[in-house]
């Protein structure tokens, strides 16, 4: 069972989230001054659109006509399916949807960010984007996006997965972007972790520094984030504006779910959904899923945090670990993060969406349970939330309740086998977070 829509359903408009919040977000602050930035300091490194976006309190911002055209080229509208296999399996009675976006040609939702923020940078003029990647899935759908929109990309790899994931590079180099393994000998962010450790694995943290020194240095060339901020959040509401036009063509969700790296996709597929709770015409439960290996939301605290490890971003009121926290290597690279989205992180707080942690074997037992019921081998990020949402199915057999279930299937895992070949023979890890640098009061 699966609903699509025509392409004259790509949304319109992006939905907002910044005035529905139940309280206003705290200001980032300038590392230099501690006091809340000023927007021409942004501007020096974000496209100018998108620091407009970024403080934005319209509930709905329009999508350029071309930007809509882009996202029906590259798969837009996404299938929304029902599970009715994994169902079968688990004997259930709860009924579970998922929105399916490694539908996109990228294989993720991070087309849906890249393509918007590439618009608004060739509009402007600017020549070359430059941006970190952990697994690869962002540096690939900026490099694309760059390709389809007329504009260079520069990307630094984390450099253990410039090694672990060598098809990654080689998709970003066919769209015609270049690949550092990060840390580089390029910036000097890059040269002082090498000198620390001349086979340093990197890191996002560690990569977002190299990637903002780099912008810095060319007047041509601004930065691009993958996550984490109001505006990315905002472009992947597309997610969810498509889905509760799909699911409805079934019935209402109780539930819905999603994994959490800085919770971009987790926001694009809840937030249409939220704003129907914060007005008090809905109750539906959310659930945002991390794992163990960096547990933000179950472990962290509420503080002004950098957003890398270089400390050159603005700070932050965000659920953090502390920005020098170590991100054990585990394989859903797009989960390694130390932060979390602000918008979110006030959910979190309010009770409105609840955090649960998995462990990465634990989530792999679940990723193949779900790829031999419905046939498509999840992104090992994405196998978080399908871990959730069996367990709240198998919750549903107990208690014999007919809950409506609905995840985001964040992404396709074709070029994650490597991680599957390590959990089939039973090579997979656990780690549990040696030092939490917040708690220690290291940060
Ligand atoms: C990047 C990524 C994530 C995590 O990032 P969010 O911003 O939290 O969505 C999850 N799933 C996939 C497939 C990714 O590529």
């Amino acid at each position: 069972m699966k609903a699509v829509l025509p392409d004259e359903k790509i949304p319109k408009f992006w939905y907002n989230i910044l005035p529905d919040l139940p309280e206003p977000l705290e200001p980032p602050l300038d590392p230099e001054t501690e006091k809340p930035i000023e927007p021409e300091k942004l501007l020096r490194i974000f496209a100018e659109e998108l620091v407009k976006q970024e403080m934005s309190r319209e509930r709905y911002v329009e999508i350029p006509r071309e930007v809509r055209e882009l996202y029906a080229k590259i798969g837009r509208p996404t299938p929304l399916f029902r599970a009715t296999n994994l169902e079968k399996r688990l004997r259930t009675p709860a009924r579970i949807y998922f929105k399916y976006e490694g539908a996109t040609v990228t294989g993720s939702h991070k087309i849906n960010t890249a393509l918007a923020q590439a618009y608004y940078a060739k509009k402007q003029g600017i020549e070359r984007l430059v941006t970190e990647t952990g697994a690869g899935q962002w540096g690939t759908a900026l490099s694309l996006a760059g390709a389809l929109i007329g504009l260079r990309v520069r990307v630094y790899m984390a450099r253990a997965s410039y090694q672990q994931k060598p098809y990654r590079r080689v998709l970003m180099n066919i769209y015609g972007a270049e690949v550092f393994p990060s840390p580089s000998d390029r910036t000097e962010v890059g040269r002082r972790f090498l000198a620390e450790d001349p086979s340093h694995p990197g890191g996002l943290g560690i990569a977002i520094s190299e990637a903002i020194e780099d912008v810095l240095k060319d007047e041509n060339a601004r930065y691009s984030l993958g996550s984490v901020l109001n505006h990315v959040l905002m472009h992947q509401t597309v997610i969810g504006l498509e889905a509760k036009e799909q699911i409805r063509e079934f019935e209402e969700p109780d539930v819905i779910i999603g994994c959490v790296g800085g919770g971009s996709n987790f926001a694009g597929l809840a937030y249409p959904f939220v704003k129907d709770v914060l007005k008090g015409k809905e109750e539906y439960e959310f659930i945002a899923v991390e794992p163990k290996a960096a547990p933000t939301m179950t472990s962290g605290v509420y503080a002004y945090d950098y957003g890398d490890s270089g400390r050159l971003t603005p700070k932050m009121k965000m659920h953090t670990l502390g920005h020098t926290y170590y991100v054990p290597p585990i394989h859903a690279g797009g989960l390694r993060y130390h932060g979390l989205a602000p918008t979110l992180s006030v959910l979190v707080n309010h009770g409105i969406v609840k955090p649960v942690a998995y462990h990465q074997t634990e989530v792999f037992d679940a990723a193949t349970l779900f790829a031999k019921a419905e046939g498509i081998v999840p992104a090992p990020e994405s196998a978080h939330a399908i871990k959730a949402a069996i367990d709240i199915a198998l919750r549903a057999k107990e208690q014999e309740e007919e809950k409506v279930i609905l995840f985001n299937l964040s992404g396709h895992g074709l070029l994650d086998l490597k991680g599957y070949e390590d959990f089939l023979e039973g090579r997979l890890e656990d780690y549990e977070p040696k030092e939490i640098p917040v708690l220690n009061g290291l940060f």
